[in-house]
């Protein structure tokens, strides 16, 4: 390779330094906002294809900083299961979750709640003794409680992630297989792990024109199925895919067509006008 020329090398190191940084203050700033507060969850509804009726939720995070700039998760998600933040954030995540779904649960609303998580935590010593601990705590159902984990996790030391799979699964907590069609896919996880919904990417939803993207969606409801998990759609914008997706069965939706992921207060309104429909 040719060399770089004096001033080119000292352009890079500054480059590379100014990434570092803004990585390094990202960092503190992430720490920093969990003392200040400043996480909240956010809930997108999970609806019924065939009544169109509310099953659940699905938390998701958001952090709105002290000058009221909203970081979305792509921006902090992937850096906190880098370098570890996840496991603290994660607790609260949970924790945040569990507490709302009984604050809803005794207000007579009644649905599921589905919590996302990460690898790093999932994979955190005693992760499930801790988690079944807090059902116990909470006299919380377990039916009523989805964990969404991805394929990312069960490649990863698989047999250790199946015994801890099958002991929330055992003690009733239900499992999603998320971003299901992305990356690693691989057909066996579906028959090794105690998965009960299978979430299809918003990927192979923005396809569903193309009869390839019908042959795969198609496919992939039936082959869940079969496999007695029910299939949720993920991404949903358009009528014209809900009107698809009752041709073929699909179990459950989610997407901005009936709502974006929206505040506790928002989404009891949103539930209370469902219930009426
Ligand atoms: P995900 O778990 O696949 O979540 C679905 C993402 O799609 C959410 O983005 C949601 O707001 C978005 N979405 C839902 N419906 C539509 C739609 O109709 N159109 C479009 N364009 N997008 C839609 P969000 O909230 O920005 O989260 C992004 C990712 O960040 C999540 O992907 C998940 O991987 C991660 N994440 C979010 N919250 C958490 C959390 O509490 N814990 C962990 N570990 N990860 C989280
Ligand atoms: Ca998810
Ligand atoms: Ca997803
Ligand atoms: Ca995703």
């Amino acid at each position: 390779a040719k060399k770089l020329g004096r001033n080119q090398y000292h352009f890079f190191t500054e480059e590379l330094n100014e990434t570092v940084q803004k990585v390094i203050t990202l960092d503190k700033q992430m720490r920093q906002a969990l003392i200040d507060n400043e996480y909240i969850l956010y809930y997108q509804p999970k609806i019924d294809l065939s009544s169109g009726k509310i099953l659940g939720v699905e938390a998701l995070i958001r952090w709105i900083n002290k000058t009221n700039k909203f970081v979305p998760p792509s921006d902090f998600i992937p850096l906190a299961e880098e370098n570890g933040f996840i496991k603290e954030l994660g607790i609260w995540i949970v924790d945040e979750a569990l507490n709302q779904y009984v604050k809803w649960r005794d207000m007579g609303i009644d649905i599921s709640i589905a919590i996302n998580i990460s690898a790093k935590q999932f994979l955190e010593k005693d992760f499930e003794i801790k988690f079944i601990e807090k059902l116990e705590e909470k006299k919380i159902n377990p039916a009523k409680i989805n964990l969404e984990i991805t394929e990312y996790i069960l490649m990863d030391k698989s047999d250790y992630v199946q015994d801890i799979l099958n002991i929330l699964h055992d003690y009733g907590v239900r499992i999603s297989l998320d971003d299901f069609g992305t990356g690693y896919s691989s057909l066996s996880y579906l028959k090794k792990f105690p998965i009960d919904y299978l979430k299809i990417d918003k990927a192979f939803l923005d396809d569903y024109e193309s009869s390839s993207g019908k042959i795969f969606l198609e496919t992939i409801v039936k082959m869940g199925q079969m496999l007695k998990m029910k299939v949720v759609a993920e991404g949903i914008e358009e009528q014209e895919q809900i009107d698809y997706l009752k041709t073929i069965s699909c179990d459950e939706y989610q997407g901005y067509y009936f709502s974006k992921p929206l505040n506790n207060e928002d989404f009891e309104k949103l539930y209370f006008n469902n219930l009426k429909d």
